[in-house]
């Protein structure tokens, strides 16, 4: 067994968990970060996509409003990599509320959203695709955030102030002496190793997991509702900007530009475990509906891929179970000390990816507070690594680094402009990374084709520089392709159905992909 040693062990490595490690490390603590499996891989990497301006939230739930606006702005300056600053759009079309516009410029002026009306002619021009039938619109600081991005940015930053983060550690046990937390032991799935981080403090960051969590601590009925809902990316922006529609919050209402695709969604219904969502397809047929009005001709881009996240919805005494749209998007702090009776654990759930930095400054204040200690937050003046210069992401990027030095290197992936030297210098830093995890890091298989082509590549390259046997490559593309899969079958229609079988060709037609040399057992470390 190895034996760690912390102040703060933060549980969860999704925006709060990587929000609160950052916190807890720039406030002096020994902190550890735990995530069963990589960063930002529960909703943090299968949410919209939508850094909010607080818009959608001026008129259902105002204080959630604000504190989006606040973030937006603090976001800004110090997620900047993260961020693309498009702006964003609520727009009125055809039998939507007519009443609502106005309601929608006094909560936003109540609730301190900056928000301007723009004539239609005037929207029709910045995006030509929207409605033309529009009857009111609003412009916005909405903008298209990557997850993932903002994540690695507070755990690097969490990192230069000495904190560990462990990926693949998956927390099986609370320790408690007495009426205090005293260990969090785990499991490193990636070397078999049991793991004991004896600490004296526990935040509890696992969102929809959270009630599983504290009860590893003995803490039961932590009820954490999975609020599930699935999202469709589109295989180009149809809009350049968020275009939501002037209404009251309801289901496919958002459609977001990120990176080169954009994403409708979404819906919300009660799952039962957040580890199995399932996609309907009738919530398919939602979503294209939905997009139609917004973009008519929606139906005629043609779908990539389809995912569904948990949002970790704290139980409302005021809202029915089984009503998640209804239930609150703000965040709970549970304190076990007086809950349960138990000293040194806190939860954390709710909120937005949008409000990450707030969470966690909420949480961790309590937790110094609990410790008697005087220790101010300082994550909303300090940029993390990567976001220094203030420079925001921008969807031109690859191809800029393209033309400035990667003109002479092999392209494995077209579709994201993915160079080879890309690819094996991620793989050299992370050798026992999966083509999953660099996935996430690099955006293989998520453009277009959705790996049809850079897969074999990757594979190939992966073999062929002699850092992986036949067997584990062929192993390693099988479980890309598998969880691929995943998210093809539900809007398997249309042109989806000539690129999915092309790619069906190529695996069976050619490689005859179920018969290579492969693992014994499937490959996941
Ligand atoms: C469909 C949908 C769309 C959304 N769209 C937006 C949006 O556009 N904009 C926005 O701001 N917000 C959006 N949200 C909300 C936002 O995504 C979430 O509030 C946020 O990502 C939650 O982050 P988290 O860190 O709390 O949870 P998560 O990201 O789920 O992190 C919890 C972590 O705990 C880990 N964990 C669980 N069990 C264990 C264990 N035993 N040991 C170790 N680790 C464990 C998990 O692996 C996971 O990484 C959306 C949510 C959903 C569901």
């Amino acid at each position: 067994m190895r034996r760690l040693e912390a102040d703060v062990v933060v549980i969860g490595g999704g925006s709060t968990g990587a929000g609160v490690v950052r916190d807890v490390a720039m406030r002096g603590y020994r902190a550890v970060l735990v995530d069963r499996v990589d960063l930002a891989q529960g909703t943090s990497g299968r949410f919209h996509g939508l850094l909010h301006s607080g818009g959608r939230y001026v008129v259902s739930d105002p204080h959630s409003a604000t504190e989006c606006a606040q973030e937006n702005e603090i976001l800004r300056r110090i997620n900047a990599d993260a961020i693309e600053p498009t702006g964003g759009y609520f727009v009125s079309v055809p039998g939507d509320d007519e009443e609502y516009a106005d309601r929608f410029a006094k909560g936003a002026a109540e609730t301190g959203v900056p928000v301007n009306e723009v004539p239609i002619a005037e929207l029709l021009k910045r995006e030509p695709r929207v409605n033309p039938r529009a009857m009111r619109a609003f412009d916005t600081l909405d903008g298209s955030v990557d997850g993932w991005q903002m994540v690695w940015g507070a755990a690097n930053s969490a990192k230069q102030y000495g904190a560990q983060i462990l990926t693949y550690h998956r927390v099986t046990k609370i320790e408690r002496k007495d009426d205090r937390v005293s260990a969090v032991i785990c499991s490193d799935d990636k070397s078999g190793e049991t793991v004991q981080i004896d600490c004296n403090f526990v935040l509890n960051c696992a969102a929809a997991w959270g009630g599983h969590v504290a009860a590893m601590a003995g803490c039961p009925d932590v009820e954490v509702v999975p609020g599930a809902g699935i999202m469709i990316a589109m295989n180009h922006r149809l809009v350049n900007a968020p275009v939501n529609r002037l209404i009251y919050p309801a289901d496919g209402d958002i459609l977001v530009p990120v990176h080169t695709v954009c994403i409708i969604g979404t819906t919300d219904q009660k799952a039962e475990d957040p580890d199995r969502l399932a996609i309907s397809r009738e919530e398919v047929q939602q979503m294209f509906d939905s997009g139609e009005k917004l973009v008519p001709g929606f139906r005629q881009a043609r779908a990539l891929h389809a995912w569904a996240g948990a949002r970790p919805l704290v139980k409302d005494a005021r809202v029915s179970v089984a009503d998640t749209r209804h239930m609150s998007r703000g965040m709970s702090i549970i304190d076990h000390s007086t809950r349960d009776g138990l000293n040194g654990m806190l939860t954390i759930a709710g909120g937005k990816l949008t409000t990450y930095r707030l969470m966690a400054e909420k949480v961790v204040d309590v937790m110094c507070e609990q410790l008697g200690e005087q220790r101010p937050c300082t994550t909303a003046s300090e940029a993390v690594p990567g976001s220094e210069t203030g420079k925001f992401y921008s969807v031109t990027h690859r191809l800029h680094d393209r033309e400035e030095d990667r003109l002479e290197d092999q392209i494995l992936c077209e579709c994201e402009l993915l160079s080879k030297r890309m690819f094996t210098k991620l793989q050299d830093e992370q050798p026992q990374a999966t083509f999953d995890d660099l996935r996430r890091q690099l955006r293989l298989g998520m453009g277009p084709c959705q790996g049809g082509f850079c897969s074999v590549r990757a594979a190939g390259v992966s073999h062929g520089r002699g850092k992986i046997d036949i067997e584990r490559a062929t192993g390693l593309l099988r479980l890309f392709l598998k969880n691929r899969w995943i998210g093809l079958w539900p809007i398997m229609h249309g042109d989806q159905v000539r690129q999915t079988a092309l790619d069906d060709w190529i695996f069976q037609g050619t490689l005859d992909i179920e018969h290579l040399p492969q693992p014994e057992e499937e490959v996941v470390r």
